[in-house]
Parts: structure tokens; sequence; C-alpha cells
């Protein structure tokens, strides 16, 4: 069991604030890196550790399986919870597919559809639509938009034109597609219910009083990570968890906000404290994971954006020795970039950097193709995330198809019985003990290994697993477009990003049509601001070294058709260079001070008047006893390091 030392320990005084926060509503609005992960996994263990909650009693939710599996292992390592009697930290689906397997009312019975596009696509052709693969993506979109803002396919088109929904189709025929989805799913002998239906029947149960009253004698405390991506309808189901009761913590960024066209929405994080009066706030502005070169350039693009709701001018002051401005690179066309990239990369492992301290992020996933190539040929191993997918390979469909026919046999108890199964199924699609020859035969085992290591690490985070568990559970990952984790060079999404850090992050392909992408440009200015966000996401995973790159034309037939995102439009990549205190215009001689853009005292006046007046006495004590000039510079360290709340070194005030 920790202590209250060892929970506190690690923290600054503003995350301490958010970790002993009495029982009760609690919202930590702040940036990119600032620790709200560690905070709220400290606060649960506070509240745990002096007795308020058991550790079953308390569920805490987030958006991606990764972000949970992060949650899970960051509250693990704290030790909070004996064996067996571990914190819930799951998917909001996850959560709720629990809760629906436990209250399904018996003799109706109910399939998971992971994949709705089929079904889709058959409602489109129902409708007499001739569809694309790209308008039958949009149209799932739509409708997961919809259902995620709790919007009904009768209010749809009310709704949809309000909104300026961009639509392959009119928007009564996206209605009449989306009512005729939803009558197919209860068609069968068994109801389907795609990923918006767990959480929207899990909030209808708890409806019924008797599920309401005990669910709600289990868990009594509920924490939510990157609580700007909430859509309606998981807002709905939190507050039928919730019920009158108001142990509540809330974490988020409003400022990375990149889901609102599938519906979420940051109004429920800007709003928490009008509608919890009682609620402790709690701002963190210093950030832990990035250089100070790199908040400098977050800060001055989110800093730039048009319009800027309450609650969302967070400036982030980075905590971090100094690292490499970053750098940008024009290239003449896209091949010359990918492999300017490459070779880049090439140099930094090299010199030592580790591939997996590595990532190239893009806007679309279909920009990753030439990257690969460049990759490949410089020899260095890489990872796609989050794209097509791992879940949609071959093998991995076959995978599933026999494990569901497996589960469907049998109901085993977990643990080794089913760690033992798993493999038993695999081992004809060929998961072997050893590494097989030739190239086909190789990848096919090395997608079905990953798939094992995805089962062993749910086993080993919920024991006690059946084997119809585990295949709901898989069928998640792969709704949530989850890729399991593998060496190499991580190729990703600017979305797939979010929440991931990298020693080094090449942001690529930044060109206007790109990022902001055009159907952005299209749709105005908010559809514009959201991709502001989302470059300000990419430019906050990066630890030390960020790349900024872009082409001007995609192949090299000599003339520019591009140019450059309208992000780095006035923007100054090297901070050093700027001289003048952003707050009260004094001349910046620290090179600390220039690149945070505020002198040492107004860093420090933010902060602690106290000390302000007893450095400014003790200056102008020194002052009558030495030199001036020698004083002045010795003051302006132990203001920073003051500012900082880095250790001061005596040596370093030349005592
Ligand atoms: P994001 O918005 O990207 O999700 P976050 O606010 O959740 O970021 P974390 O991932 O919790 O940030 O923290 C960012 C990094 O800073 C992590 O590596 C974390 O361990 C570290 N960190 C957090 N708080 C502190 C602290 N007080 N002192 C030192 N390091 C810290
Ligand atoms: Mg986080």
């Amino acid at each position: 069991m920790p202590d209250l030392h060892r929970i506190l320990d690690g923290l600054d005084p503003e995350q301490q604030r958010a970790v002993l926060a009495p029982r009760g509503p609690v919202c930590v609005l702040a940036g990119a890196g600032t620790g709200k992960t560690r905070t709220i996994t400290r606060r649960i263990a506070h509240l745990i550790d002096s007795g308020q909650v058991n550790p079953s009693q308390v569920l805490a939710v987030t958006f991606t399986t990764r972000a949970a599996g992060e949650l899970r292992s960051r509250l693990r390592s704290l030790d909070i919870a004996g064996p067996g009697n571990s914190v819930q930290a799951q998917t909001f689906h996850a959560a709720a597919l629990r809760q629906l397997r436990y209250f399904w009312p018996r003799g109706l019975s109910w399939e998971l559809l992971d994949h709705k596009m089929p079904l889709v696509a058959r409602a489109a052709r129902h409708v007499g639509l001739t569809t694309t693969s790209e308008s039958l993506r949009d149209l799932t979109s739509e409708i997961e938009w919809a259902k995620g803002s709790l919007i009904t396919p009768g209010e749809y088109v009310a709704h949809a034109g309000v909104a300026g929904r961009d639509t392959p189709f009119p928007h009564d025929a996206v209605a009449a597609v989306f009512d005729t989805y939803e009558a197919a799913k209860r068609d069968g002998a068994h109801l389907l219910l795609d990923f918006d239906d767990l959480i929207i029947y899990a909030g209808e149960l708890l409806r019924e009083s008797d599920h309401a009253a005990d669910f709600r004698s289990r868990y009594r405390c509920f924490v939510v990570d990157e609580y700007q991506d909430i859509t309606p309808v998981q807002q709905r189901l939190l507050e039928a968890w919730l019920g009158e009761r108001d142990n509540l913590t809330v974490v988020g960024d409003a400022n990375q906000t990149i889901y609102s066209f599938a519906g979420a929405t940051a109004k429920y994080l800007l709003d928490f404290t009008r509608r919890h009066p009682e609620a402790t706030l709690v701002r963190l502005e210093r950030d832990y994971r990035s250089t100070p070169e790199v908040v400098s350039l977050a800060n001055q693009v989110i800093g730039a954006a048009t319009e800027r709701s309450p609650g969302t001018r967070l400036e982030l002051v980075g905590q971090r020795p100094r690292g490499p401005v970053p750098r940008p690179a024009e290239f003449a066309d896209d091949p010359r970039e990918a492999n300017g990239v490459a070779a880049q990369i090439k140099h930094l492992v090299n010199a030592g950097t580790s591939p997996s301290e590595i990532a190239v992020l893009y806007r679309v996933n279909a920009q990753s193709e030439r990257f690969e190539e460049a990759l490949t040929e410089a020899g260095i191993p890489y990872q796609v995330r989050g794209s097509e997918a791992f879940f949609m390979r071959t093998e991995i469909g076959q995978a599933m198809r026999n494990l569901e026919a497996a589960a469907g046999r049998t109901d085993l108890p977990a643990g080794a019985e089913t760690t033992r199964v798993v493999r038993a199924v695999l081992a004809p699609l060929g998961l072997s003990e050893t590494e097989p020859a030739g190239p086909t035969a190789k990848a096919r085992w090395e997608s079905l290994r990953t798939l094992m290591s995805v089962v062993d690490e749910i086993i080993a985070d919920q024991p006690g697993m059946t084997l119809r568990r585990l295949v709901s559970e898989l069928a998640l990952r792969a709704g949530e477009r989850h890729t399991p984790a593998q060496v190499g060079v991580t190729l990703a999404s600017l979305h797939a990003a979010k929440g991931l850090e990298w020693d080094a992050v090449f942001l690529v392909g930044l060109t206007e049509g790109s990022v902001p992408i055009t159907q952005a440009i299209e749709r105005g200015d908010e559809a514009v601001e959201e991709e502001r966000r989302l470059f300000y996401v990419g430019i906050t995973r990066a630890r030390e070294h960020l790349y900024l790159s872009w082409s001007l034309s995609r192949s090299g037939a000599g003339r520019a058709t591009r140019r450059r995102t309208r992000f780095l439009d006035g923007i100054d990549l090297d901070p050093n260079r700027s001289g003048r205190c952003t707050v009260c215009g004094a001349e910046l001689v620290n090179p600390e001070s220039r690149v945070r853009g505020r002198c040492a005292s107004c860093r420090i006046e933010d902060r602690d008047e106290s000390l302000v007046s007893a450095l400014r006495a003790w200056r102008a004590d020194r002052a009558q006893r030495r030199g001036v000039r020698e004083l002045a510079i010795l003051t302006d360290a132990m203001l920073d390091a003051v500012a900082d709340r880095r250790p001061v070194d005596a040596r370093s005030l030349g005592a």
C-alpha cells in the first residue's frame, strides 16, 4: 500500500491539489504533457489509500484501448490494490459491454456487430443509392456522428441541416439509410448491437431502477481521462452511472478536441464548474514532456486560433532543459520529402536514437506509403499504427472467426485453459513455435504472434476471463482499430498519435489541402480550427526533436502546385531570437527567458509573490556589497531556477 508521501512524490503543487481535493467533483483543465494522466492515477491511489473508496468501487474510463491500458499499467505500478482487487480502467465501450453482459434481460439474445460497413452498404442499396467505398465510409461515419450526438433517424435531417453536415448524398437520403440500417439490426434471430448501441443500451438499462441501484452500489467513484473527447451519448451514460452522486474527476484539454466530426465535444469539460459549482478546479500549465523549443511552437500555433472559448487559453510552460530548435524542411516533391525524412531518421538512429522512439505523423493514412517505401529502402524497421489495421488482415480475420466458433462451442474457465485453447485454434493457421521460412509464412506468423501477445495482455489484465469474453474483448479492439505495439519507427495519422509521445517526431506533408485538409477548408472556419488543434496535438507528441516538412508538388514535374500550411505563417520557429518579454516588454538577455518569451520576474510573479519580494530584498542587499553587473547575472540565474522550480545550484550562484 502506498502512503501519502509516495502518492505525492514527483507531483507539483497544482497536481497535488487535484490529488488531495476532497471527495466530490474535480476538474483538471490542462494542456498537453502537463501530467494529467499522472495526476488522475495518483488521485485514485489517494482516494483508496485514505479509505474513501475500495479499489473495486472505482471506474476509470477513457476512449481508446491503448489509453485504457496505459491507465491500468500506471495504476498497477502504484500498487494500490491487492491482487484480484483491481481498479476498473476501461474504454467507455468496454465498460458498457461489461455492464450489458451483466444486466441484459434473459431470453433476449444479442451479438456485437463489429463491422458495420456491409450492413450500411445493404441499407444504401435498399434505398436505391449507388455507393463507392468512399461514400460508404462517409455514410458510416455520418451514422456514428448521429448516434454519438443522440440524434435518431427521424431527427437526422433537421440536425444535419443546422450542423451543416457535408454528406455524400442529400440529407434525406442519408436519413433513409440510417433508418434502414437501424431496422436491419433488429431483423434477424439476434439483435445486433453496434459500438454506439453498447453505450445507448447500457444507459437505457440503468433507467430501470433495480439495475441502477445494483450498479451504483458497486461503483462509487468515477474518473474520465481525455474528457474533451466525450460525445453526448457517452455523457448521458456517465450521468446514468452517477445518478445523484458527484464523486467524479474529469481531466481534459479543450485544445486537443479532434473528434468533433464524430460528435465529440469539449462543452462538457468547459461547462463542468457550471454544472458542478462546488467542484475543485485545477489548471496545470507546466509541460513536463517537451523541450521549451517545442513548447514555444505549440503555444504559438494554438495561440493563433481565431476563436477561443473561455477555458482554452492555457499557455504551456516548458520544464525540460533546452533542446534543438524545431526544424522546417521544404522539398520539391513527394519522393524527395520521403527520402529526406528517411535520411534524417537514419541519421538519428546512427546517433543512438532507438527507432521505436521516432514517429512519422501524417494527416491521412494514404500518405504512409511513400514513407514506408523510403524507410524500407533505408533499411529502417517501422510499424504502421491505426491504419488498415491489423484486425483487417486476412489471417487475423480467419483467426477471429475460428476463435468465435470455438467460443460458441465451449465456455471454458480462464487463465491457462483459455492463454492453451487460443494457441490450439491459432496453430493450424500458422502459429508455430519457431519462425517459418519464406516471406508470406513469416508475415502470417508475425501477425498471429502479435495477436497472441494481445491475448496475453488481456488475460494478464483481467485474469479469470472466459474464451467467449476474450473474443468480445478482441472484437472491441478490432473495432477501435487498435494496432498492437511492435518495434520500429511508428508511422501514424495525427489522430492515432493522440496521447502518445516520442523523442523525435516528424510531422510530414504540411501543405494547404493536407493540414488543413481540403474538406475542412471547404467546410469553413470551424473545421479549419479543428485541423489546427490536430496540428497542435502532433507538435506536442515530441519530447525533443521536431521536424516539420512539406513538398511543393506530387512528382518532380518541376512546377510548384502546393504551398506550406497556413498554420506555420507568422510562426517563429526559433524562439531564441525573440527578444522582449511578452508580459512586461523588458528586453530578454537571458537565453532561458528568451525561449520562454517571459522574463524571469514575470514568470515568478505568476507563481509566488513572497518569493519575488524575498529575492528582490536579497538583490538589494547584495548590490550594496558587490558589483552590480555580476549581481544581475547571478540573480537572473537564481530567478530562473526558482521560476522553473529547479533546485538552485549554489555553485552557479558563485557565492
Ligand atoms: P496528453 O495531453 O498528451 O495526454 P498528459 O497531460 O496526460 O498529456 P502525461 O502523459 O501524464 O501528460 O505526462 C507527460 C509526461 O510528463 C510523462 O512522461 C509524465 O511521466 C511526465 N510528468 C508528469 N508530471 C510530472 C512531474 N510533476 N514531474 C516530472 N515529470 C512529470
Ligand atoms: Mg494523457
